[in-house]
């Protein structure tokens, strides 16, 4: 049973596949390659994109999707999310969609080996799908020339599953990856080459991924004023002058924190064009776990 809690899991032939399946599906939607497969989203934090971004490939696949509320479910009464898991997976999903706080809690319930488990975001731990279609989109930019591609994450990084997912992935596949962030959002054991300014990465990167302030994972207040912070990283046109810097967001944008509402309307900004990727991802990754493993 193949699960997806991490890219590491896969293997590069899988990877590749991926990237494959996703400009196929891109190009052309497939035929109902999931007919009356059934998928349960079980998402216990909050979620735009993802949620129905996994609903939306599931349904383009022709899989029905049920969707647990989990503030309305039975973990409120004082059921462990294992015996939730448990009674979801007795009534024979093809595979369970977990968004959770904490960092272990896909793997736990993978270990479980009920069904296929799919990690749409885990604490600060990781967020797969996320790596997977910033990889992809990527890999349309530069046409399939990954390896030496420099990319600078910037902004909350130490508390960031889409950071920590995108590094180990990205550092697989030969890009290159460094980090520019204040020091309470520094990750503090790294190897990765860190900076405290943008504009010290500047002239030496072809991506800058923004990451807003995780507020919900912070335990007190970081800084008082993000005004004052916008001022030191917030990707605005005064900073990238006519630089052809790609930029990525994961959303949800904290504009003019993370980046300005100017650079948001720049055809250098692949914001909207990752959430268009990211349901094509979503697609070849169900295939890949549901139909070919
Ligand atoms: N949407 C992404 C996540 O769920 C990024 C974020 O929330 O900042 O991790």
């Amino acid at each position: 049973m193949q699960h997806l809690v991490d890219t590491d899991q896969l293997s590069l032939r899988q990877i590749r596949a991926i990237l494959d399946d996703t400009a196929r599906f891109k190009a052309k939607l497939p035929p109902p390659l999931l007919q009356d497969r059934l998928l349960i989203t079980l998402f216990f934090e909050n979620s735009t994109r993802t949620r129905s971004s996994f609903e939306i490939a599931a349904k383009r696949l022709g899989a029905h999707v049920v969707h647990l509320d989990p503030g309305r479910s039975s973990t409120k009464k004082g059921e462990t999310l294992e015996d939730t898991f448990a009674n979801l997976c007795a009534m024979g999903p093809d595979g369970v969609i977990i968004r959770h706080s904490e960092n272990d809690t896909p793997a736990r319930l993978a270990e479980m080996e009920m069904v296929p488990v799919i990690n749409a975001g885990a604490g600060s731990y990781a967020h797969p799908t996320q790596a997977l279609l910033d990889l992809y989109t990527l890999y349309e930019w530069f046409e399939g020339d990954l390896a030496g591609r420099k990319v600078a994450i910037v902004g909350d990084i130490v508390n960031s599953r889409v950071a920590a997912s995108d590094i180990r992935l990205f550092r697989r596949m030969g890009i290159e990856v460094s980090l520019v962030a204040p020091k309470p959002f520094m990750p503090p054991a790294t190897d990765l080459p860190r900076y405290e300014r943008i504009e010290e990465v500047l002239d030496d990167v072809d991506v800058i991924i923004s990451l807003r302030a995780q507020l919900e994972r912070h335990k007190k207040p970081i800084f008082d004023d993000y005004a004052e912070y916008a001022h030191h990283y917030c990707i605005t046109e005064e900073l990238l002058g006519d630089r052809g810097i790609l930029i990525m967001h994961p959303g949800p944008v904290m504009r003019n924190i993370d980046i300005s509402d100017e650079i948001l309307d720049d055809p250098r900004c692949m914001v909207l064009d990752q959430v268009r990727n990211g349901v094509f991802v979503r697609m070849a990754v169900l295939k890949l776990l549901l139909l070919d493993s």
